[in-house]
Parts: C-alpha cells; sequence; structure tokens
C-alpha cells in the first residue's frame, strides 16, 4: 500500500472507531501527526508491525513492538500498539462516543486509565470505560527522524530485524506473563489491569513480580513517595527508569518536602506536555519552547552545560519554582511515557499471576536444576 493510501486508512479507522462525529480532540491530534509523519515512512513501519502482530498473535505467540510506538496515535489506529495516547477519556464501546476529562478526581495524586471505573453511558446505557495515557507524539519525533532501518527481506528476517529494536527488559517481561499464562490456563487478555489487590501490593512496596534489586529500589522509592494509584505506580517507574531522576534529585526534593510525587515530572512526555499547557495559558500557542526544554532535559543537556538565564527565567515566568528548574538540572536520562507505560501494564499482569497462583509463579521464576 502507498503512504497516502495508509494515511488514508488510518483516518478511516478514526471513524470506524469513533463514530461519525468524532471528538475534535482525536482528529486534531490525527492531523497534527499527519503534518509532522507524513514525510517520513514510519506509516509504512507501523503497518508493517501491525501486520507482524496480527501474525504472531494468531499463532498464539507476544509480540512486543518498539514499545515508543505507544506515542503515536496512528501507529494505534493502525494496530501496531495497544496504548492510546490520547488525553485520558471514557469511551462507550455502543455508540463510540468518546468524552474527554478536564481534571482528576482526586486531588495530589496521578490517575491513568487503570484507576478509574467508567459509568453508564449517558446515550446508551452500556458501561464506558477509561482509556489514554496522554502521551504527545511530538517526542516520537526524534525516533522517526532517525528513521527505522530495515530492508524488506522476508518474514523471518524482517521480524528478527524489528525485535532488534524492541526493549529486551520488556520482552523478557511479557515472555514471563506469557509462561504464566501457559502454566495457568488463564489467558492474560482476561486480567482486569484496574486489579486492586495488584495496587494495594505495590502502594504498601510489595513489588511482586519484578526482578528482585528493582522490587527492592522500588520498595524504599514507595516508602518515600507513598504511591496511591497506578499514575502514581506509573510515575515510579519512570523515575526509576531515567537516570539521576531519583537519586540525588527527586528523592532528596521529596524528602525536603519541596514538592509531591504528582508535581514530579517523571518523563519528556511530561515535561513537554506541561510546558506546553502553561505556554497555552499564557496565550503562547507556539510549542518549541517545550519541546527544547525536555528535549535538553531528557539527554542531561542542562546537567552536562547547565541551563541558560533566559531559558530558567522564562519557566520561572511560567510559575516554575526553584525546586523544578534545579530539578531539571540534575536530571541526565529521562525515559520516554509510553516505554514505562507498556511496562506497567506486564507488571501488573504478572503481579496478578504472582498474587493469585504463587506456587506456579514461584516454579516458574526457580532456575533448574
Ligand atoms: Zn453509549
Amino acid at each position: 500500500m502507498t503512504k497516502t493510501a495508509l494515511w488514508n486508512r488510518a483516518y478511516a479507522k478514526i471513524f470506524e472507531r469513533y463514530g461519525n462525529e468524532p471528538d475534535l480532540t482525536i482528529v486534531n491530534r490525527f492531523l497534527s501527526e499527519k503534518q509532522a509523519f507524513g514525510q517520513f515512512d514510519c506509516i509504512t513501519y507501523f503497518d508493517i508491525i501491525a501486520k507482524l502482530r496480527e501474525e504472531i498473535r494468531e499463532k498464539g505467540e507476544i509480540f512486543i513492538g518498539k514499545s515508543v510506538l505507544g506515542s503515536c496515535f496512528t501507529a494505534y489506529l493502525l494496530g501496531a500498539t495497544d496504548e492510546n495516547p490520547l488525553p485520558l477519556h471514557t469511551y462507550c464501546p455502543n455508540c463510540k462516543k468518546a468524552a474527554f476529562v478536564a481534571f482528576c478526581t482526586q486531588p495530589d495524586v496521578t490517575e491513568m486509565p487503570y484507576d478509574l471505573v467508567g459509568k453508564p453511558c449517558e446515550e446508551c446505557g452500556e458501561e464506558t470505560y477509561y482509556d489514554g495515557f496522554d502521551v504527545p507524539f511530538e517526542t516520537y519525533l526524534p525516533y522517526v527522524k532517525k528513521g527505522v532501518e530495515f530492508h524488506h527481506g522476508n518474514y523471518r528476517e524482517l521480524y528478527d530485524e524489528i525485535r532488534s529494536h524492541m526493549t529486551p527488559s520488556l520482552c523478557e517481561l511479557a515472555e514471563k506473563c506469557k509462561e504464566m499464562e501457559r502454566r495457568t490456563g488463564v489467558s492474560m487478555d482476561r486480567i482486569y489491569l484496574g486489579d486492586r489487590d495488584v495496587l494495594s501490593h505495590f502502594c504498601k512496596g510489595d513489588f511482586v513480580g519484578f526482578r528482585s534489586d528493582e522490587a527492592k529500589t522500588l520498595n524504599q522509592m514507595a516508602a518515600l513517595a507513598k504511591p496511591k494509584t497506578y499514575g502514581d505506580v506509573l510515575k515510579l517507574l519512570c523515575l526509576g527508569n531515567g537516570t539521576q531522576t531519583w537519586k540525588r534529585n527527586a528523592e532528596e526534593l521529596l524528602t525536603a518536602r519541596k514538592c509531591t510525587l504528582a508535581d514530579l515530572p517523571a518523563t519528556r512526555d511530561e515535561v513537554y506536555m506541561e510546558i506546553r499547557n502553561r505556554l497555552k495559558f499564557n496565550r503562547q500557542y507556539e510549542t518549541g519552547f517545550a519541546y527544547e526544554v525536555a528535549n535538553r532535559a531528557r539527554q542531561g543537556y542542562y546537567f552536562e552545560h547547565g541551563m541558560d538565564g533566559y531559558t530558567a527565567d522564562t519557566l520561572r515566568g511560567l510559575g516554575y519554582d526553584e525546586w523544578y528548574i534545579g530539578y531539571l538540572l540534575r536530571v541526565r536520562y529521562l525515559s520516554p511515557k509510553a516505554l514505562s507505560v507498556e511496562g506497567l501494564k506486564y507488571h501488573i499482569i504478572l503481579a496478578w499471576y504472582g498474587l493469585n497462583f504463587p506456587e506456579e509463579y514461584r516454579r516458574m521464576e526457580e532456575p533448574l536444576e
């Protein structure tokens, strides 16, 4: 299929999924991506990934794509990822209406779809559910520009090549979930990702299903940050993935009570979105400044070179406190949000297996004799 045909197909998918009158937020997002990515080959890549996923799923295996794909709504529409990057919204599977949520329901916590239970739809009474992990496409741009270099060889070569672009830790995690599925006979698709039991274990610092070194670090992080929601847990995963985001940084800020976990931008995406929103509030509709700050922070540029006075003053002018500027100055690497969103999903699944099938879980984790 030509690139134009693929873009047209993705556009048609909007109406299939969201009905004849989709919210402008949805169409706007798609058109922005089309303008930003249209000249590159990424839509062909999404299409191939989607086909591979489908084939592999039919074989009963699991396919982890490059996990930053979850920042691209077009990739979601074509089926290249399951993570919907739109802002938080409710979705009615019957009348296909998406209603966007303006604010969180609880103060001082971060909420994500797994934390919220949909109400019956106002139009038809069907149960709605929450979706949308709120990931901007702009942070995917560096990947698109770099280009995905794979050659169109046979299926196996292509599969291996795409696998080589994946995140190893995430593959390992997904394989374990698949293994538990085989051992228990409970399909992972049936596991409720909003499981309260798993959440309460994570919140009290029991990170069942994590590697022991990760679990230990997260336990210490949770003792200080006191997560209450899956959104909070996601923040901890992101902070743990970055370099010098937690140690000698967020940890000190939280200890000194300079900010709360909810205040902390844990990913490059959050830095970008937050500054972008403040700019908009100040009637600055261009996003270049937000992108520049997020991009420099994620690369550790400010750590290496410091922050110029103009940038720091602009951030102050947007209402940022000194702790925030200090935080960006110490960060050496900020992970992409989409990576941790996908990681959290598999961690919830594995923890659920671990809690509900402790015997099978223990046997899986035992080293072979
Ligand atoms: Zn409905």
